[in-house]
């Protein structure tokens, strides 16, 4: 039975932030604005190790995260994930938020479209939408899925309005058309292990961060012995 909640949603957006980028922001941005929620918190992961991780520690993906949201009211830093130290899959983190925040505060789960496609391959994605919302933003050069797609025919049968992911506390979905910020830390970190700088795609904060820092330096040229 659809409630009208009483207190505003909470945004959660979840990612591996290596590093965190406009993209990600804005994603979170227009959420906040546009479903007009408490907060959103960012909740930075474990890397697989299998991924790979180039910022070498969580500690950095952290304090990018925490100087991107510095100046920001409305975001919020939460890094239970990294203070667990073992990987831990969504649900659990949502199931630990529903606890924290009661049973009838909308969760709103934010991710872009990329990750909606492969939402249905996630650990107990069914419990997932049992404990929050779905908002997807619509990545630029992401399709909607078809219903031919576990995640189309997901979105056929739970489609909701922005509107109405307030008056429930979870179980919708809602496509966002949002600015098309083409950016992935993939993209960045490939810049930067070429030498060229990220500026004016993060904030200038995390940048001067990575510079400090040394992250994402470029692979000095192996050296070559002569043969003596
Ligand atoms: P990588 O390139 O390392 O995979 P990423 O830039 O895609 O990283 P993640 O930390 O993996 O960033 O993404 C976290 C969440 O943010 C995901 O739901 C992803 O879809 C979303 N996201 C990332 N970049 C953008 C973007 N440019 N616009 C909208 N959503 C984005």
């Amino acid at each position: 039975m659809a409630t009208s909640a009483a207190e505003p949603g909470i945004g959660i957006l979840g990612g591996t932030f290596d590093p965190i980028h406009y993209g990600h922001l804005r994603l979170a941005w227009e959420a906040l604005q546009g479903l007009a929620l408490d907060h959103v918190r960012l909740i930075p992961c474990h890397v697989p190790p299998h991924r790979g991780d180039p910022a070498g520690a969580a500690h950095h993906r952290l304090a990018m995260v925490e100087l991107a949201c510095a100046d920001t009211t409305g975001f919020v830093v939460d890094a239970r994930e990294l203070e667990k130290n073992s990987p831990s899959y969504s649900v659990e983190t949502l199931q630990a938020l529903r606890k924290q925040f009661g049973p009838e505060r909308p969760l709103v789960f934010l991710m872009g479209m990329d990750a909606f496609c492969g939402f249905c391959n996630w650990h107990q994605w069914q419990e997932i939408l049992e404990l929050c919302h779905l908002w997807v933003g619509h990545r630029p050069g992401s399709q909607l899925p078809d219903i031919q797609h576990p995640a189309g025919l997901l979105l056929q049968e739970r489609g909701a309005t922005q509107g109405s992911l307030a008056w429930t506390p979870s179980g919708r979905i809602h496509v966002q058309e949002t600015v098309a910020l083409d950016i992935s830390a993939t993209y960045l970190r490939q810049q930067m292990q070429h030498g060229q700088s990220p500026r004016f795609l993060l904030p200038e904060s995390v940048h001067r961060y990575i510079q400090q820092q040394r992250l994402y330096a470029p692979h000095p040229p192996a050296e070559t012995h002569p043969t003596l």
